[in-house]
């Protein structure tokens, strides 16, 4: 295997050489470079003791909680061997400590920040390490579903779930059978697809962890890159999950683009969509704090900084106008974005940009003032 050296955040590491980034037999994304910067800041804000890394890869993930957070014992995990024997040399290189076998398939590198590196199925990990994790974060190929419930057991009862999903083609409708099937959820198609399919996969988050008396609350959620990414604070107790349980609901859209949604654990109307979470997709607190660090911390990606400012602008109301989709419905114009929710402001509605889409709007005014503003221009 021939590598190259990569620099991200204040990590320096090996990654294989490779015309595509999934022919290479350990994976490296840099475009995810942003979703990392965003996990430091997270990281950096929560103050996690102890941090899982399940699906490490080149260990770049935990490498960078290790160097650029004040987490005290940092966890890297893969399956690979290729992948465990690359975590090792990029511990090695960034720590500039050699490791000592502590196990089998594990090493222990530190020793007031220690970090371990471990090769195995991540569910075993994870079910050895029971209510161990202060944080843990799934970041795998695909849907982080056939981890979860394990993930919920290996995290401490207060701690902070970190999921990834790349399976966006489930989760937004473009193979429903699949999202029916993992998710036992109905997706929607079209310009609210994004964020259903996000909220699909909080929803499912919610329902697995309310077997265990655990309920959730959204620190951050978001859609970036055909991704999505949530940051969940579990909350211990059966109350707390009943209280979860009761922002699930369901979602309907006409053809016209007109959305309701109600919360409700069984769907009153035929034609609905989800169950999905209807709950806030942030902490405000939570993303300001991180939006503070984000100036002093030296990020990895250019775009962070402003899309994290996107997400705090952002009015955290259940779904969006697509003024496109909504235009072509209506057989209107499109006009200006910022015009738009200029109107609907001076009519004293909220309004504001999302991040879901840069041709869509949050407010909280009703469908009909909405379409007035798109004929106004
Ligand atoms: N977190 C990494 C990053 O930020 O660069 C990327 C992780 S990559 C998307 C997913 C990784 O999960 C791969 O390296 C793969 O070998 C590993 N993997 C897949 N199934 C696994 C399992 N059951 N247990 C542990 N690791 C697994």
């Amino acid at each position: 295997m021939e590598f190259v050296e990569v620099r991200e955040g204040l990590a320096k590491i090996l990654v294989p050489k490779a015309e595509r980034i999934y022919d290479a037999p350990v994976f490296y994304n840099p475009v995810m470079a942003l979703n990392r910067d965003i996990s430091v800041l997270a990281v950096g804000v929560l103050t996690p003791r102890t941090v899982l890394d399940a699906l490490s890869a080149t260990g770049i993930r935990g490498i960078r909680y290790t160097l650029e957070t004040p987490a005290e014992e940092v966890w890297l995990n893969d399956i690979n061997p290729d992948a465990f024997n690359l975590i090792l040399e990029n511990v090695r290189l960034n720590l500039g400590v050699d490791g000592e076998r502590i196990g089998e398939k594990r090493f222990s590198f530190g020793e007031e920040k220690r970090v371990v590196a471990n090769l195995d199925d991540a569910n075993r990990l994870m079910a050895e390490k029971f209510r161990y994790f202060d944080f843990l974060d799934l970041d795998p190929f695909g849907s982080p579903l056939e981890f979860l419930d394990t993930a919920l057991r290996s995290v401490r009862r207060r701690g902070i779930l970190a999921v990834t999903a790349t399976d966006t083609g489930v989760l937004c409708g473009a193979y429903r059978h699949a999202c029916r099937r993992k998710y036992l959820a109905e997706p929607i198609r079209g310009e609210l697809c994004h964020e259903a399919g996000l909220r699909i996969l909080i929803g499912t988050v919610v329902r697995y962890a309310a077997k265990y008396d655990l309920g959730v609350e959204v620190l951050l959620a978001y859609y970036r890159d055909h991704y999505f990414r949530a940051f969940l604070r579990l909350k211990s107790g059966a109350k707390k999950a009943d209280g979860s349980i009761e922002g699930l609901g369901y979602l309907w859209q006409d053809e016209n683009g007109r959305f309701e949604y109600e919360n409700s654990f069984l769907p009153r109307k035929p034609g609905s969509y989800g169950p999905l979470w209807l709950g806030p997709l942030k902490s405000q607190g939570f993303v300001d704090d991180m939006l503070k660090l984000a100036w002093e911390h030296p990020l990895a990606h250019k775009k962070t900084l402003p899309f994290l400012e996107t997400l705090a602008g952002e009015l955290d109301t259940p779904f969006h106008y697509d003024t496109h989709a909504l235009a072509r419905r209506n057989n209107l114009q499109v006009g200006k974005l910022a015009e738009i929710i200029e109107i609907l402001r001076d009519k004293g509605y909220s309004a504001t940009r999302t991040h879901f889409s840069p041709m869509a709007l949050k407010t909280d005014a009703p469908f009909e003032e909405v379409l007035e503003a798109l004929k106004a221009l």
